[in-house]
């Protein structure tokens, strides 16, 4: 089909046949797997998986592409297209057993760190396949201590593992993009490593500590409007951490930050 891209839509069609294998073959859906795919464009991965997953969730907000998709897939029996907003559908209400769902998409780069906290909402899937910048991708694996550990870091890997999976050169893409991409797979703990909770205060806790991610623990957690713990709680927090007063957030590992939370708010 014909179609011009738009950039407001972060709309880069992967042309290239071997990496769209690669990227169906990363997901590993068999005939036995419900598959929600984001953002699926003309189709580049959808096309690849149609014939061999159990089922298949389309998420496309484009008119035009999602008209495209359901008509070119809208009468296979085990294709949904839901013609919709990521960030604003009811995704679970199109899955048959969320929990167990394969996630994969060459997601719009404006809006890629929202979609993948989206995703990893309760009850989160079994693995979720992306393809992103690959300066988001080198956010979501970064080392403690290293420059581009933070929120992302710590948000993605207290629930889940990840693995940078391969590197995507711009070339691959039409139009060509002005960054280079990577893929990544993201795998939720099971079980749940956390409570509902403990969760809600893990967030709190971690965009505090990174928006103020060059001052001391200590100064954070006592100063910060969102936190303002008492000295004992401090204390309390720091040693179930393993962290010390005058330590910056980057020196917290993902499971230091859920001891934090679960010591600050259990
Ligand atoms: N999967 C296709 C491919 O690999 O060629 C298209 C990838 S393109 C990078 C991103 C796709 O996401 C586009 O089709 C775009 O229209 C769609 N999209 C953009 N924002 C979206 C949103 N909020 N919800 C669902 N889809 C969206």
């Amino acid at each position: 089909m014909r179609h011009r891209a738009k950039r407001s839509l972060g709309q880069n069609f992967l042309v290239d046949a071997n990496l769209q294998h690669k990227i169906v073959d990363a997901v590993g859906a068999g005939a036995a797997d419900e598959v929600l795919e984001i953002g699926p464009g003309k189709g580049a991965l959808t096309r690849h998986m149609v014939d061999r997953v159990g089922r298949l969730v389309l998420v496309e907000l484009d008119d035009r592409l999602a008209d495209h998709l359901a008509e070119r897939y809208g009468e296979r029996e085990k294709v949904e297209v839901v013609h919709g907003d990521v960030l604003k559908v009811d995704l679970q209400a199109y899955l048959r057993d969320p929990a167990k769902t394969l996630v994969v998409g060459n997601i719009p780069y404006n809006i890629t760190t929202p979609i993948i906290f989206r995703l990893l909402e309760r009850p989160r899937p079994a693995s979720i396949v992306l393809m992103v910048q690959d300066e988001v991708a080198d956010r979501v694996v970064a080392p403690v201590g290293s420059k581009a550990y933070g929120a992302l870091s710590v948000g993605v890997r207290s629930v889940a593992s990840v693995e940078r999976l391969f590197k995507v050169g711009r070339g691959a893409f039409r139009p060509v993009p002005g960054v280079d991409s990577a893929v990544i797979r993201i795998t939720p703990f099971r079980p749940e490593p956390i409570d509902i909770e403990e969760e809600v205060a893990l967030r709190t806790l971690v965009r505090a500590a990174f928006q103020w991610r060059r001052k001391q623990l200590r100064k954070i957690l006592r100063d910060h409007p969102d936190l303002g713990i008492d000295p004992e709680g401090i204390e309390r927090a720091l040693q179930s951490a393993g962290a010390q007063p005058a330590d910056r957030p980057e020196r917290v590992d993902p499971e230091g930050f859920v001891a934090m939370a679960r010591s600050l708010f259990g």
